[in-house]
């Protein structure tokens, strides 16, 4: 069985995660999402509403799970026994940071590989950042996230 692990901080998930969650759940047999905790990336969400927003989202696919981890990527890898590592390319400078991780995660196990997938077009522009900052000053998130979690996106945004 051919497992994936899509890591990322996910906070929030947005319509450019989920078209890269779903084309991978085409592909592979089981698509895991990990929310990592990133020490350098100060969150809107904690964690664990991080996780319960994706599994809002993921229900329709049946190969989709969502955890969290705390930790070294690799070690969640060993543990749930997976080898590969799916990642979205927006722009170019996407490119630097993923092409030093995955070379760095090769390093620290050589065995392994980092997929990457090209964003939606429509969707190539589209970043949590972005998503946080349009919501925090009341703009208009529909087509930007999945439409189930816009409230409570919003709600967090303004308080
Ligand atoms: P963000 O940069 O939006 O904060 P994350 O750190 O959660 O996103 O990124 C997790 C993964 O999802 C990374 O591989 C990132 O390049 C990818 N990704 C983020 N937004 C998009 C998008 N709009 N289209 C394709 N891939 C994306």
């Amino acid at each position: 069985m051919k497992k994936v692990v899509y890591p990322g901080s996910f906070d929030p998930i947005t319509n450019g995660h989920l078209d890269i969650i779903e084309r991978a759940s085409k592909i592979f047999d089981e698509v895991i999402v990990v929310v990592l905790v990133n020490v350098d990336k100060n969150g809107l969400f904690h964690i664990e509403e991080r996780v319960r927003l994706i599994e809002k989202v993921i229900k329709p696919y049946k190969n989709v799970k969502v955890e969290s981890f705390d930790g070294l990527l690799i070690n969640f890898m060993k543990e749930r026994d997976t080898k590969v590592i799916i990642k979205g390319l927006r722009a170019f400078s996407d490119f630097e940071y993923e092409f030093q991780m995955a070379l760095m995660n090769n390093k620290l196990d050589s065995s392994i590989e980092t997929i990457f997938m090209m964003t939606n077009a429509q969707y190539s522009y589209l970043s949590s950042s972005s998503v946080k900052q349009v919501a925090k000053f009341g703009g208009c998130i529909k087509g930007l996230v999945p439409d189930d979690i816009i409230p409570d996106i919003m709600r967090k945004a303004n308080k």
